[in-house]
């Protein structure tokens, strides 16, 4: 992705100091989406990284990663798949909880949707504790495909989350664009 590229998706998204919670700056990407020059860019870019590390899969993480996950496969010639919140998805679930700054909670995927033959890659926008990434890429394994990788709009490298997520990722690449 060139640095004009780069500086336009950075340009559109706004930080919101103090949402949802005091402390948390939370990245908007509502001006991003907007516009349709950077939303083109961004799943573009997004695509590219879906090709170039041979995904046969999307996987989009509720609820931003289903805004950007949906055109990425189609960019890409991919299918689709969702990773929900639990108790969303109405037929046969795998399921995996993982803890959060207070409590845990839960995701879920069609166990349908995933087979051995698959390569998933996995989208969202924001990666910060990269907890959330890691419960939906121990789903993608559980449901007995492979994971091809994670791209996100960006990350929030004060918090650790590559660090934490090497483990898991397991070789497979990180890519913050
Ligand atoms: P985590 O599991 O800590 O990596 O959190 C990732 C999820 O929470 C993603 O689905 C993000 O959309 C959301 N998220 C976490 N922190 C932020 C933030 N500062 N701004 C926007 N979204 C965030």
């Amino acid at each position: 992705m060139t640095g004009g590229a780069q500086e336009l998706l950075l340009s559109r998204i706004r930080d919101v100091p103090d949402y949802p919670q005091p402390g948390v700056v939370f990245k908007d990407i509502t001006p991003l989406l907007a516009d349709p020059e950077a939303f083109s860019v961004l799943t573009e870019a997004l695509a590219e990284v879906c090709v170039r590390h041979g995904a046969t899969k999307v996987v989009g993480l509720e609820a931003r990663g289903f805004i950007l996950g949906a055109p990425v496969a189609v960019r890409a010639g991919l299918g689709f798949i969702p990773i929900r919140k639990a108790g969303k998805l109405p037929g046969a679930t795998l399921s995996q909880a993982y803890a959060l700054e207070y409590g845990t909670a839960e995701i879920e995927v069609h166990a349908e949707d995933l087979t051995p033959d698959d390569r998933v890659m996995v989208i969202d926008d924001v990666l910060a504790t990269g907890g959330t990434a890691a419960a939906a890429m121990e789903l993608i394994r559980r449901g007995g495909a492979d994971v091809a990788g994670l791209a996100v709009l960006m990350e929030l490298g004060f918090l650790g989350g590559r660090a934490r997520l090497e483990p898991t990722l397991a070789g497979a690449p990180l890519e913050a664009l």
